[in-house]
């Protein structure tokens, strides 16, 4: 089908939220907390709509339950991924999610989660959280319990179009400041670790440390996952990770680019400029998904793309 489906987010506001999405891509957010955008999303707590064309006003649900064919036909109960955009005013919890075989086995069948981050905007000197630095599971434990979380985990300085792999297992955070697109396994399950000692509603919240324990990487593992640039001409290309689940690549269109969508499904996130896809004009803030059989695409303009399929 040679039809672009582009969607509407779910907003969430949470009490680490702010208004980037507004300020930087014109979102129309419901309020001054809005921490998370699910830009394309077929999960039950929050799903996309479509926003134009011939599927206006489906969820990104009911088109993979009724027109798997857009979707190459492709098996599962549930659309694989989750891409979000997260505006953190303020620390998020630190935290680690399960692997598949664990949730499945804790959660009531669920998925686990491996996720990744690419950096929109940051303040300046901003940070993040990536893993810890015990070396065996007992100091980890001495450490948690001892509350030497400075000592315990590694934190990096980031900067805009950093790029942050994180496979199920591996202790992360975001922090204040930071404007990122995140993809992922659709699944909602989280282990809190630690919060900063803060109270919501006049109390702290739930931390799941016993679950915690079980699924942390220890020693953490280090990995990189980005490959060296191509150069297309019109258009550089770099793949940032090809991951378990999903491959994502940046590419930077300048000109005209043609390529092909091989894929069961195709998911481009326009991070930067403008220009258009097949005469569809395309800015900043705009999520869409190229569908099976879709042919050739052609870009045109000055603009950053991640671009997104399953492995
Ligand atoms: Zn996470």
């Amino acid at each position: 089908m040679k039809e672009l489906i582009f969607f509407d987010p779910f907003f969430k506001e949470v009490l680490w939220g702010g208004h980037k999405m507004r300020d930087f891509y014109g979102y129309l957010i419901p309020g001054d907390d809005t921490g998370e955008a699910w830009v394309i999303s077929a999960n039950p707590h929050g799903q996309s709509l479509v926003r134009s064309g011939s599927f206006k006003g489906q969820s990104l649900g009911q088109l993979w339950d009724e027109h798997r064919e857009l979707f190459g036909g492709m098996a599962g109960k549930e659309f694989p991924l989750l891409v979000k955009v997260i505006d953190a005013d303020d620390h998020l919890s630190i935290q680690v999610h399960p692997d598949d075989d664990y949730a499945f086995r804790h959660e009531q069948g669920s998925q686990g989660k491996t996720e990744c981050w690419y950096i929109l905007d940051c303040d300046q000197g901003a940070d993040i959280i990536i893993g810890h630095h015990a070396q065996t599971r007992e100091e980890l434990r001495k450490m948690i319990d001892e509350g030497k979380w400075d000592d315990l985990l590694r934190r990096f300085p980031i900067h805009k179009g950093d790029f942050f792999y994180i496979p199920s297992g591996t202790v992360h955070a975001i922090r204040k400041g930071t404007l990122l697109l995140e993809v992922q396994q659709n699944s909602d399950t989280t282990y809190r670790l630690y919060d900063y000692g803060r109270l919501q509603n006049g109390r702290p919240r739930e931390l799941h440390l016993r679950q915690s324990m079980d699924v942390i990487t220890c020693p953490h593992k280090d990995e990189n996952t980005i490959k060296p640039a191509e150069d297309h001409g019109s258009c550089e290309t770099c793949t940032l990770v090809e991951g378990t689940y999903f491959t994502v690549s940046r590419w930077n269109v300048k000109g005209t680019f043609s390529t092909e969508q091989p894929y069961p499904f195709m998911l481009i996130d326009v991070t930067a400029g403008k220009g258009a896809i097949d005469q569809t004009p395309v800015k900043a803030g705009d999520h869409l998904l190229v569908p099976s059989g879709y042919g050739t695409l052609k870009i045109e303009g000055e603009t950053e793309l991640i671009v997104t399929h399953t492995s």
